[in-house]
């Protein structure tokens, strides 16, 4: 196997269109901040079907200011699922409230929604539902909670930009939605974030945190406008982004579509070659949704194929065939157990599921051959 054929997980892939967009704006005099990043954060609002949104440096920075303009602080408690990646929970300690963990559901992996409304209590302030994969959660049941609690509700949309449930764009729903844009994501600016709103309000809220609680943008203070001085609101964090990113993030976005279908299609491929194995496939959801295709994960069963997850994802490295674990469940993590307690039996379901779960390879950029050679080694550890 040689270097050049190893398929590396979630492997983005730059066109010349986006080195020349990226190359304009670091050759323009404007690198920071600026009317690119405005621009990006239009067109992408547009896309989700929100009407404000801030750019961040991550997805995990995008949550924390979030739940920071809406308010939430010390003391304050946020419900989250113990199926995520620890960058939401991050998030939730980073802006000074407390964790509360609910099991996730054996077939969609997102938050069971049967268990939240025993989670809630008097000092919960919000809940953030991760729309794991792609598979949106039922925001219906949500927004029941919300209004029956006064609870808010933030999105973690870091696999599910392309979402929608019942026809609807996740973005529509209260009270604010965080995507990512790291390499591996649906669509990338090598890092970056992005909160988007209904509420003007808290967004310009999330505006003033990530950038230093100064009430006026740099690029701004030296416009065509004249000079003004800046003042600070509050102290804040500094979490903005650069319009170098941004230039790749608007050719990204042109190809948003295109990309979301080349996944669909490999989806298929895979759900078709290995129905007959002894394996957990992704369930389907009703065609009144729409799952973003973000991770194709299949469940290893020891009783079933006698052979552990770790091993498989050993040997498919061996053949050349990169693969990722998404996740292991939150409460196995000892830096959580020491400052929460949780053990790993507390989550039965988000611990049998982050056990067994093997993500293989679904960018859009694999090759026919690449996507033969995943299919076979699947079937071959499966036998
Ligand atoms: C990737 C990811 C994040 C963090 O995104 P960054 O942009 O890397 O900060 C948060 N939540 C989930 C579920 C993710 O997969």
């Amino acid at each position: 196997m040689s270097k050049e054929d190893y398929i590396v997980f979630g492997r983005p892939e730059i066109s010349e269109e986006e080195i020349q967009a990226i190359t304009a704006v670091l050759k323009s005099g404007w690198i920071g901040t600026g009317p690119k990043s405005k621009e990006f954060e239009k067109e992408f609002a547009s896309y989700v079907g929100a009407p404000h949104s801030i750019s961040t440096t991550s997805c995990t920075s995008a949550l924390q200011i979030a739940l920071e303009a809406m308010g939430i602080q010390e003391g304050d408690e946020v419900i989250t699922t113990a199926m995520t990646f620890v960058a939401t929970v991050n998030a939730i300690i980073q802006a000074g409230a407390k964790p509360i963990l609910v099991d996730c559901d054996r077939g969609s992996f997102n938050i069971d929604l049967n268990q939240v409304e025993s989670a809630i209590s008097k000092k919960t302030k919000a809940i953030i539902p991760v729309h794991f994969a792609g598979s949106p959660v039922d925001m219906d049941a949500l927004m029941t909670l919300k209004k029956k609690y006064g609870i808010k509700i933030l999105q973690d949309a870091a696999h599910a930009i392309e979402t929608q449930w019942n026809g609807k764009k996740l973005a529509t729903y209260p009270d604010a939605i965080c995507y990512s844009f790291y390499s591996t994501k649906n669509i990338t600016t090598i890092e970056g974030g992005m909160i988007c709103s209904q509420d003007p309000e808290l967004i310009e809220k999330a505006r003033l945190l990530g950038n230093h609680g100064i009430s006026k943008d740099a690029w701004k203070r030296f416009s065509s406008h004249g000079f003004s001085h800046y003042d600070l609101e509050f102290p804040g964090h500094k979490f903005n982004f650069t319009d170098v990113q941004a230039a790749l993030g608007l050719c990204q976005l042109k190809k948003i579509e295109t990309l979301y279908q080349q996944r669909s299609q490999i989806w298929e491929h895979y759900q078709k070659a290995f129905s007959s194995l002894p394996l957990g496939l992704p369930s389907e959801i009703s065609s009144l949704h729409r799952h973003a295709r973000h991770l194709y994960i299949v469940l290893v069963d020891r009783t079933q194929t006698e052979s552990s997850r770790d091993l498989w994802i050993q040997k498919l490295h061996e053949k050349g065939i990169g693969t990722g674990v998404h996740y292991r469940a939150i409460s196995l993590m000892t830096g959580y157990q020491k400052k929460f307690g949780w053990k790993p039996t507390d989550y039965p379901n988000a611990k049998w599921v982050g056990d067994r779960c093997i993500s293989l390879p679904l960018t859009p950029y694999l090759k026919k051959s690449e996507i033969d050679r995943v299919v076979e080694a699947v079937q071959s550890l499966a036998k």
